[in-house]
Parts: C-alpha cells; structure tokens; sequence
C-alpha cells in the first residue's frame, strides 16, 4: 500500500513524540533548593528510565576540576555561592540536549535556575521541537537543607554522596563503594550554603510558580524516606509517559 503525505507526517510527528520504538520520551526538569535530594534522585531516575541527568553543577564542576576556561570563569562564582552568568549556562544546555543520548529524553537537574534561563530554555525546546513533558519540585525546609549540606561529604572519583550523621561510609574519608578518597565541597561550607540558600529563595523559587502556571508542575515531599520519594517520583513520571 502505497503511504501518502499525510499519513506519513503522522508517523513522523508519532516517532519525534515516542521514538522509533513507540516508548513517548520524557524531558524532565528537576527543581528544589540545593541539598533537597533532587540530584541524588535524579541520578536513580535516570537509571530507572534510561535517560541522561543532565547536572548544570556536575558540568560546571568538572570543568572546575579540569581547569578549563569555562572552570577558571565559574569556579569564582560557584566558591561563594553566586550564579553562573545566564548566558554560560544557556550555551552549556543549548550544545547538550541536542546529543545523541537525549534522544528519549532527559532529566534536568539545576537547570534553569533565573527566569531568563527558561524562558530561554522555552525557545529552545520550541525550536528544536523537544517540548518538557513534567517540572518535578522537591519540596525540603531550610533548616534541613543546611543540615544536610553542611555534613555531606562526596566521593571525588564516583560522586557518591554521604553524610558525617546521616549517612556514614563503611571506612572513614573513604567510598564505601569505589574505595574514592571522599570531600567537603567548598560551596556546601554553612555562609556559603546560606548564600547559595537565598539565591534560591530570590531567583529560582518563582519558577515553581512559573511552571505551575504552564500545567507542568508536580510537587513532592523532598522529607520523606529516600525510597518513599523515589517511587513517588516514579509514579508520576510513569502517568506521564503513559499519558
Ligand atoms: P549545584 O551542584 O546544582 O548545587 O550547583 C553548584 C553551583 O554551580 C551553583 O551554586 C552555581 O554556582 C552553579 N550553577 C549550577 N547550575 C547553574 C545554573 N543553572 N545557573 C547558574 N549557576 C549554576
């Protein structure tokens, strides 16, 4: 049978939503306050529904690591808790989401972080026809975000994250998994953490109210169990796919 026009723009527009294998991809965008646990689960989500967590400060810090121009440029912001200029930021995400491992989706973690940026981010994705599919906010008090950051140490080879009341590695400084020499990351210092708290607060909390208005947005409890949050998250991610 011969396939006509239309039915063949049908398809088209079926596997741009879906992917070739009919699975509908899922582009998601991760907000909450630094320390809410959004990376952490991103990191198991991502795993769960085989799309990359795209992490603005797991770039930024690599590049930090490696001394690279756009680390020698960030690392003076990211020590005393300030954004990285809007501009940097959007350039970093316009080159990643179009790779080919994001193809069935992603899941943004720390991205967007101003309005500029999503808006920005808005464009985007109309351009390149990769529309958002669901805005996860995790949903943590101050107070516990403080606590949480200023006792996290992390694994310098694997990122693993512990915690010195919450969460200690089996052999003390070390990766209980990776056997990694763990760290205090400057910025999870407790002036800086209150600095980068009121960021937050200022700049990128109105996004909740930005997303919300779009019909994107869900909110999760981010002081529940670890596990509890996670199969929340995956349930609605799992209604939105199926949707
Ligand atoms: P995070 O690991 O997400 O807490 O990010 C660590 C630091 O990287 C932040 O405090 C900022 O200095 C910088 N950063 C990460 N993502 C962004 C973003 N979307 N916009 C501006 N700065 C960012």
């Amino acid at each position: 049978m011969p396939i006509n026009k239309a039915s063949l723009l049908v398809l088209e527009s079926f596997v741009r939503q879906r992917g070739a294998k009919g699975e509908k991809k899922l582009r998601v965008i991760f907000l909450g306050p630094p320390g809410s646990g959004k990376g952490t689960q991103a990191s198991c989500l991502s795993e769960k529904f085989g799309i990359p967590q795209i992490s603005t400060g797991d770039i930024l810090r690599e590049a930090v690591t490696n001394k690279t121009g756009l680390g020698i440029k960030a690392k003076e912001y990211m020590n005393k808790g300030e954004l990285v200029p809007d501009e940097v930021i959007i350039g970093i995400i316009r080159d990643r989401v179009v790779q080919t491992d994001c193809e069935n989706g992603f899941i943004l973690d720390g991205f967007p972080r101003t309005v500029v940026q999503a808006e920005s981010f808005d464009e985007m994705t109309k351009e390149k026809n990769i529309p958002v599919d669901v805005v996860l906010s995790l949903d943590v008090s101050e107070e516990l975000v403080v606590r949480r950051l200023c006792g996290r140490m992390v694994c310098k080879e694997c990122g693993n994250n512990y915690h010195t009341e919450f969460n200690l590695p089996k052999k003390k400084g070390i990766c209980s998994r990776c056997e990694g020499k763990l760290y205090h990351r400057p910025d999870d210092e407790e002036d800086v953490v209150r600095q980068r708290l009121k960021v937050y607060k200022e700049t990128t909390e109105p996004l909740v109210d930005y997303y919300r208005q779009k019909g994107l947005l869900s909110v999760i409890n981010g002081e529940d169990e670890i596990s509890n949050i996670f199969n929340q998250l995956v349930n609605v991610l799992e209604g939105v796919r199926e949707n």
